[in-house]
């Protein structure tokens, strides 16, 4: 019985129970294609970072002894559609049974799901083994409550897998340290070097140039830096837990002219495309903590904990619930498009500039700088989901739809009216100038609303309030803006409203 295995690209897990013994009866196929590379325009570190990834992965692979078939990018063979390439090697390998892992996509779900329609051989899915979670657990764990609250989801993974948990109770006596994970970073601590990989990867962008690939963002130091092998990604993880780890809670929310990465992690992309899992990490963090819990603080841990078992769990598990009907959300009507400093980070606006010159120059922006800097001014100025996604799933290193699309139309657009959020993370300057030095060297003056030179985001915001009035002002957590709207004079509003429709109807001027 001859048997074909299907690995996508962000399903590297080297650890899998496929992989346990070389058999000769199995081959494995992985295809770089122009199905993945061309359906949104991707940063050009991104495309390195997936071939580079799954050309290590199947080198490994074959150094177990496993028989791979590999496509590259460039490969005369290469029909550059997965379905295609799937039916070559099926005839080529005279193969009898098709197996397959879980896609995390939708697109790539149904996709196999009809192609196993077409094919008359045996063929099976099994899961990717790589998630607490199974696709369908949150349904089932929300069924019949009106809201998908990530805290009460979060509570129960941490009971579930006795995590920071101590005689049924949260270690330290509280489930979430999140206030005191709100500091700005003033310099006063030290940030550590950061860790950065020199992976030559001189031979992957021969290949992507020479099959014209589009691409955006910057590519100039030569080397990749994120983690492409499992021993890497297990390097970068000790390295987070030595250096990183005692601040992360702190400084989770920081941003700072100087500093790219801060106390992150940086591991997101070594695990969406799964070099290792999310149990990997928690596991990791919490020996890491039992054995330095003197130096390091309960709130440092509990904050990056919630990130991996918190959000990435439930947003893999809110995609599965929400899709295929959440793509199209846009419960807001919002229909604006992004400006062009969104591909250039030539704007005036210093927080704008910033962030986005992280996301062109490293593939990068942390969470804070995606969802309080772009995505709040995205939403501010009444830009269609679809042109913010399109955005986001293209110029991070780790944008893979089912965390991105989760995190950009839910979290950050609220688009699908609160399913994700319960409130839209919106914001005028005062919280960006809190958590960050951006206003300080800004050509705008954040303490001013209406004026030449006043901060744009303020403008914005009091609009954004009182234009989506319909949608938002009975949502409870809104209350207390809309109580400040109500007490503004007509003429104040008026004049706020005015610079505002400017600023969006000529945002490449600002
Ligand atoms: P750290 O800050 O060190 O966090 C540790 C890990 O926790 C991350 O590696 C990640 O796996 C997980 N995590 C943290 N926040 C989230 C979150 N909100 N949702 C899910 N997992 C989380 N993350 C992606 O992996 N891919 C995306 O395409 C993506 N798009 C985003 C879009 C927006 C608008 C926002 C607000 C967030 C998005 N995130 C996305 C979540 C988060 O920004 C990144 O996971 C994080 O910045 C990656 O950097 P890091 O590894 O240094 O993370
Ligand atoms: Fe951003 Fe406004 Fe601050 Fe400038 S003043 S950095 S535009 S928030």
């Amino acid at each position: 019985m001859k048997i074909l295995r299907l690995i996508l690209g962000d399903q590297l897990n080297i650890k899998h129970s496929w992989f346990k013994e070389p058999n000769d009866n199995v081959v494995y196929c992985l295809f770089e294609m122009r199905q993945e590379t061309d359906y949104v325009t991707h940063h050009i570190q991104k495309v390195i970072g997936f071939f580079g990834a799954m050309r290590q992965f199947s080198e490994d692979l074959k150094d177990k002894g496993h028989h791979v078939v590999y496509y590259k990018i460039n490969n005369s063979e290469n029909t550059q559609s997965l379905t295609d390439n799937l039916l070559k090697v099926l005839e080529k390998h005279n193969i009898e049974t098709f197996e397959y892992l879980e896609p995390d996509e939708y697109r790539l779900h149904q996709q196999l799901i009809e192609f196993c329609k077409t094919i008359d051989i045996q063929h099976s899915v099994s899961s990717t083994e790589h998630f607490y979670t199974n696709r369908n657990d949150l349904k089932t764990f929300f069924k019949g409550k009106k809201q998908y609250l990530m805290e009460n989801f979060y509570r129960d993974m941490r009971k579930k897998h006795d995590i920071l948990m101590h005689a049924g109770q949260p270690e330290g006596g509280k489930w979430n340290y999140d206030k005191s994970n709100r500091n700005r970073w003033k310099g006063d601590v030290d940030i550590p070097t950061y860790k950065l990989f020199k992976n030559n990867v001189d031979a992957v962008i021969l290949d992507i140039e020479q099959s014209k690939i589009k691409t955006i963002g910057k590519f100039d130091t030569k080397t990749f830096s994120y983690p492409i092998t499992r021993k890497q990604a297990l390097e970068q993880l000790k390295y987070f837990c030595e250096a990183l780890l005692i601040h992360f809670g702190d400084y989770q929310d920081a941003m700072h002219t100087d500093e790219v990465y801060l106390f992150h992690s940086r591991l997101s992309f070594a695990m969406n495309v799964k070099l290792i899992s999310a149990k990997d990490v928690v596991k990791t963090v919490l020996n890491y903590y039992r054995k330095h819990g003197e130096d390091i603080s309960i709130s440092q841990v509990e904050g990056f904990i919630r990130q991996v078992i918190g959000w990435r769990e439930y947003m893999r598990g809110m995609y599965w619930a929400l899709m295929p009907g959440f793509k199209n959300e846009n419960q807001l009507n919002n229909k604006n498009k992004l400006p062009d400093f969104f591909w250039t980070g030539n704007t005036k606006m210093n927080c704008l500039k910033q962030a986005i010159t992280n996301s062109l120059d490293n593939g990068y922006a942390h969470h804070i700088q995606r969802l309080m800097i772009t995505g709040n001014y995205a939403l501010l100025t009444e830009t269609h989901p679809d042109e913010v996604d399109k955005w986001y799933l293209g110029i991070y290193v780790d944008a893979v739809e089912w965390v991105q699309i989760t995190n950009t139309r839910g979290m950050s657009q609220f688009s699908d009216g609160g399913k994700i959020a319960t409130k839209p993370y919106v914001s005028s300057a005062s919280y960006i100038s809190k958590m960050s030095n951006y206003c300080d060297n800004c050509h705008y003056n954040k303490s001013k609303k209406t004026e030449y030179n006043a901060c744009p985001f303020n403008s914005l915001y009091w609009n954004f309030l009182d234009s989506k009035r319909p949608e938002l002002q009975n949502n409870f957590r809104m209350k207390m803006m809309y109580s400040v709207l109500d007490k503004m004079k007509a003429p104040d509003l008026a004049k706020l409203k005015e610079r505002a429709q400017h600023i969006i109807a000529h945002q490449d001027e600002y």
